[in-house]
C-alpha cells in the first residue's frame, strides 16, 4: 500500500469509480459523502406489495470498458437484466397520438410518422452532403436544421435530447452534447452516413452493439456492488466537504491538501496528498480553496463559474395501474413527447414493460419525466398537483380509466447538467483550476458525458491520470 492518501469527494457513481480505482491500485482512500446514503442521483426504492421504483436513471447502456468490468462482479452478473425483448418499440407522441418509430429500413420509408419532405432530404443528404470542419460550436438544432429542416428538429431532434438531456436542442452545443453527431458531419457531411460509418468501424475493431439493461434489484445494486468492494473504514457518509487548503509539504512527499467537511454541524479535517472531485457543477461552484501555503485562512470559490451551467430541476414521477386499467397494451420502452405537441411532460417509460418484478402482480407502471430546460416551474410542483396535471393527457393516449392505485414523485432540483453552447468554457476552467492546484482533480458529468457509463469511465480515467 502506497503512503499517498486519496480523498475522493462525492459518493454518487463517480465518486464510487474513482475510489475503486484507487482501492485496485493500492492507494489509501477515503471517499466523502454528504448523503447518508451512496449512489447519488442512482437510486432504486421498494413500495410495499411489490412496487420497485427507480427515482433517477431507469436503463444504462453497457457501453464503457470501465463499467463493463463491474458486470462481472457478483451479484451483478447474475442479476444482470436486459430489457424485455416484447419491450423494443418506441413512440413518439404526433398529433395527439402515440406512434410507433420506424425499426426497419422498410418501415422507415414507409411510415406515416413523418412526411415525403423529410424522407427526401435525408435520403438528398445521405448522398450529397460534403464533409464539413466547422471552426464555431453551434446549437444542436440550428446544425440539425441545416442538414433536414424544421420537421426533422420538432419531431426526431427535439423529443430526443428532452429523453437525454431534458434539455434543449435549440441550446445544446452540437460539438460537446452531441459529439458523434459533430464528428459525423465532419467526417461524412452526412449526419446518417457518418453514424453509420461509426458503427462499423466500432464492429471492425471487434466493439460489440452497446446494449441496455439494469439488474434483479434495480440500478441501486451498481453503486451498492462498487461500494462493497471498498473497507468499509474508507467511507464517510453524512460528510459534506466545505473546503481544501493548500499546506506546506514538510518532507520529500510534495504538496498535501486539508479536507475541511462537516457532519451535523461539527467540522472535522484530515490531510490527503490527492482530492478527488466528483460532485455535480452547483456543488463545485460553492468549493472553496485556499491555495497559498501561507494564507490558509484566504479561501477562494475558483469554480464559481461553473454554477452558471444550467442543471434544470426534473420530476420523476411514477405511476402503477392494474392492469385492465390500461387499454394500451404497453408494448414497448415508452413514448418521447416533442415539445410542439405541448404536454405537460418529456416523456414516458413503460416501466413494467421494460423489466420484470417492478409491480404487484395483475399491475402496470409508468414513469413519468417532467420539467427540465422545456418546463423548469412543473418539476416543483406536489405530487398530486403533477398527478392532476399528467394523468387527463395520459388517458388520451393510453387509454387509461381511473386514478393511479400507486405514485412516487422523486424530485431532482439540480438533475442534469447542459452542455449548452459555450461549454468549452467551463471544460478550459476546469483545466486551469487542475493545472493550478497541484494533486487535485474533478471527475464527473460536468466534464465526461452525463450518461451512467460516461461517469464511471470518467471517475476512473481521471483517477488513473492523478496516480
Ligand atoms: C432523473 C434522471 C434520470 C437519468 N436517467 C439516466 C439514464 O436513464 N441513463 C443514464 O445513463 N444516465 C441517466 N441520468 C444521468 C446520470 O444518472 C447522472 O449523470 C449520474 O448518475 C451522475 O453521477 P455522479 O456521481 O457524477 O453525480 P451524482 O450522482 O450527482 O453524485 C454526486 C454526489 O456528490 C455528493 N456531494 C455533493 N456535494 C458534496 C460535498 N460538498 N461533499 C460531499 N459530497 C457531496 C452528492 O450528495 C452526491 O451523492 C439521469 C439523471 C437524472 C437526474
Amino acid at each position: 500500500m502506497s503512503n499517498q492518501s486519496i480523498a475522493v469527494v462525492g459518493g454518487g457513481i463517480t465518486g464510487l469509480a474513482s475510489a475503486h480505482h484507487f482501492a485496485c491500485k493500492n492507494r489509501h482512500v477515503r471517499l466523502f459523502e454528504a448523503a447518508e446514503r451512496l449512489g447519488g442521483t442512482i437510486r432504486t426504492e421498494r413500495a410495499p406489495e411489490g412496487w420497485l421504483i427507480e427515482t433517477g436513471p431507469n436503463t444504462v447502456l453497457d457501453k464503457a470498458n470501465e463499467f463493463k468490468r463491474y458486470l462481472d462482479l457478483p451479484p451483478l452478473a447474475e442479476n444482470r437484466l436486459p430489457p424485455d425483448p416484447r419491450a423494443k418499440k418506441r413512440f413518439l407522441v404526433r398529433n395527439g397520438r402515440l406512434m410507433a418509430l420506424p425499426m426497419s429500413p422498410f418501415s422507415a420509408i414507409t411510415t406515416k410518422l413523418v412526411s415525403f419532405d423529410l424522407k427526401w432530404r435525408i435520403v438528398r443528404d445521405y448522398f450529397f452532403s460534403r464533409p464539413r470542419n466547422r471552426t464555431e460550436d453551434l446549437p444542436l438544432a440550428r446544425l440539425a436544421r441545416e442538414h433536414y429542416g424544421s420537421e426533422f428538429v420538432d419531431y426526431a431532434l427535439n423529443p430526443m435530447v428532452a429523453g437525454i438531456y431534458a434539455g434543449d436542442p435549440e441550446k445544446l452545443s452540437a460539438r460537446h452534447a452531441m459529439p458523434f453527431i459533430w464528428d459525423a458531419e465532419r467526417t461524412h457531411g452526412s449526419i446518417i452516413r457518418g453514424q453509420l460509418a461509426q458503427a462499423r468501424a466500432r464492429r471492425k475493431a471487434g466493439i460489440p452493439k452497446a446494449e441496455l439493461l439494469s439488474f434483479r434489484n434495480g440500478l441501486q445494486e451498481l453503486p451498492d456492488t462498487i461500494a462493497a468492494q471498498l473497507p468499509r473504514s474508507a467511507i464517510e457518509t453524512g460528510a459534506r466537504v466545505e473546503s481544501v487548503s493548500r499546506m506546506d509539504a514538510r518532507d520529500s512527499a510534495g504538496t498535501r491538501w486539508l479536507l475541511r467537511w462537516t457532519r451535523n454541524g461539527e467540522t472535522q479535517t484530515e490531510v490527503f496528498s490527492k482530492v478527488l472531485f466528483a460532485i455535480p457543477a452547483n456543488a463545485l461552484a460553492e468549493l472553496q480553496v485556499a491555495p497559498d501555503p501561507a494564507r490558509p485562512g484566504e479561501l477562494h470559490t475558483p469554480l464559481a463559474q461553473l454554477g452558471e451551467i444550467m442543471s434544470p430541476p426534473l420530476a420523476s414521477l411514477f405511476l402503477g395501474y392494474r392492469r385492465e386499467q390500461v387499454a394500451h397494451p404497453l408494448d414497448g420502452f415508452g413514448a418521447l413527447v416533442p415539445e410542439v405537441e405541448k404536454l405537460p411532460f418529456l416523456g414516458v417509460l413503460f416501466s413494467s414493460s421494460l423489466f420484470p418484478g417492478r409491480t404487484p402482480p395483475g399491475h402496470v407502471a409508468l414513469t413519468v419525466m417532467i420539467g427540465g430546460t422545456r418546463q423548469p416551474g412543473l418539476a416543483d410542483l406536489g405530487d398530486q398537483q403533477l398527478v392532476d396535471l399528467v394523468t387527463p393527457p395520459l388517458r388520451d393516449l393510453l387509454g387509461i380509466q381511473g386514478a393511479p392505485v400507486f405514485q412516487k414523485l422523486s424530485a431532482h432540483t439540480h438533475a442534469i447538467p447542459q452542455y449548452n453552447v459555450g461549454h468549452g468554457q467551463y471544460l478550459a476552467l476546469i483545466d486551469e483550476f487542475e493545472q493550478a492546484h497541484p494533486g487535485l482533480g474533478i471527475a464527473g458529468n460536468v466534464r465526461d458525458g452525463i450518461a451512467v457509463p460516461s461517469c464511471i469511465a470518467s471517475g476512473v480515467s481521471r483517477a488513473e491520470a492523478m496516480l
